[in-house]
């Protein structure tokens, strides 16, 4: 029989640990808020974690990190997430850019940040996105040019998430050809938003959030060791980066805060509808499932391998049941009683209508699941690399 994957005991170990620290550091904060996790900002929060070691975790330990594996780095995620804490303070340095500078940055990049990545004081925002290129990457319009020893930058970024509260974004740039050159030409920068030419201008998504932001670069001078990596190996680099991205716990938990409250609500129901109860055995078990493919992406990263198939799957049918879920929990809810008319059920009858607290989750959860399937690369082109992975285009 096939065996499943199992995270070692040794990293299952951490999560009692991660538990009793993060519940109590959550507890006041409410569902609609938690739900917002990825997006939620604490730099204090992070500072604590960062103190306990789970900031950095998987980073080597000569610069601060913890030297962990992926399956230490798998329980912390799914604590930190499925319970909805606030983890964008240093989210994005320590799953994206602090591996991208271990892996292709130069010895004094690494000296001089991830120690600051690993005590969360260095955050960092990734500057892919383009207003004429997203899935089309490589289109990518952002030049920097050689002057006088240093690199002349101009062009515009967009949806970057963060850029308005961290001091650096690694960039995608063209430092030589043309956008018709595709891959080639293209390479990585460390830029400081703090630079003179930097302008960074938020923009409010469709909840009223306010997390991601255009960038524009005029004449921005940076120093010749901006570069990470090779001039013109950029392309490859940023890659490396999505797919380590792709497969991980983080997929599969953005509805969880919203399962968790609708669950809570219907515990307190004397006789829960038959078809939520059905639902929510429905969606446990999709969610289950997909843990496990994920694990088992885990294992093959673990191995050295570099599964992009695997990965992409995994992301494009986790975001599937992610999105499916405010959708399922709506059309139930839409379904019950009208509450708002007739007598009110009394609290005692163990049949009150959902809580304001349940509608205001699932409200926020309904208005931003669009977003699951976007970032990190769209549905679509999942569905290409897939096809490609197994040899149908
Ligand atoms: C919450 C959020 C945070 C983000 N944060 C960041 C960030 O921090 N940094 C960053 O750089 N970017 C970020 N992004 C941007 C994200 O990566 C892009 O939105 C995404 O890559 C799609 O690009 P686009 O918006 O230009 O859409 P487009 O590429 O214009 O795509 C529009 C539609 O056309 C489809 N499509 C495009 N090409 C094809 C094709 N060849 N075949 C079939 N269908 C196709 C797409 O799937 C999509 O449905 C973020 C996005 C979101 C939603």
């Amino acid at each position: 029989m096939l065996a499943l994957t199992r995270i070692p005991p040794e990293d299952e170990a951490l999560r009692g640990e991660i538990r009793a620290f993060v519940e109590p550091a959550i507890s006041a904060l409410p569902a609609d808020v938690r739900a917002r996790s990825w997006m939620g900002f604490d730099p204090a929060f992070s500072r604590a974690l960062a103190e306990r070691g789970w900031v950095g975790m998987a980073l080597p330990r000569e610069y601060g990190g913890g030297g962990r594996g992926v399956f230490a780095r798998f329980v912390l995620v799914e604590e930190l997430l499925s319970r909805g804490a606030p983890v964008l303070a240093h989210w994005i340095a320590d799953r994206q850019s602090g591996p991208m500078i271990a892996r292709f940055g130069s010895e004094a990049q690494k000296r001089f940040f991830l120690p600051g990545i690993c005590r969360a004081e260095i955050g960092f925002c990734v500057g892919l996105s383009e207003p004429d290129s997203g899935s089309d990457l490589a289109s990518v319009r952002t030049k920097a040019v050689r002057a006088a020893g240093r690199w002349r930058l101009n062009g515009r970024k967009s949806w970057t998430t963060n850029a308005h509260r961290v001091p650096y974004m690694i960039a995608l740039v063209r430092t030589s050809g043309t956008p018709a050159d595709r891959h080639a030409g293209l390479s990585q920068m460390i830029v400081d938003l703090a630079a003179p030419g930097v302008t960074v201008r938020p923009i409010v998504d469709l909840t009223g959030d306010t997390h991601f932001n255009e960038v524009a670069f005029d004449d921005v001078m940076l120093p010749d060791e901006a570069l990470i990596g090779n001039d013109g190996e950029g392309w490859a680099q940023a890659n490396a980066e999505l797919a380590f991205e792709r497969s991980g716990p983080e997929r599969l938990l953005s509805s969880q805060v919203l399962v968790d409250e609708w669950f809570d609500w219907l515990r307190t129901r004397r006789e829960p509808p038959e078809a939520q109860v059905a639902a929510l055995g429905a969606i446990l078990a999709r969610l289950v499932t997909l843990r496990a493919m994920s694990l088992a992406v885990t294992a093959r990263i673990a191995a050295g391998e570099s599964p992009m198939l695997a990965a992409a799957l995994v992301k494009d049918l986790a975001t599937l049941v992610e999105q499916d879920i405010p959708a399922s929990i709506a059309d139930l809810l839409a379904g019950l009683p009208d509450f708002a008319g007739g007598p009110a059920p009394r609290e005692t009858d163990g049949d009150s209508p959902p809580p304001e607290m349940l509608m205001r989750t699932l409200a926020y959860v309904a208005q931003i699941s669009p977003t699951f399937s976007l970032r990190g690369g769209t549905r679509e082109i999942l569905r290409g690399v897939i096809a490609r992975g197994l040899s149908l285009r």
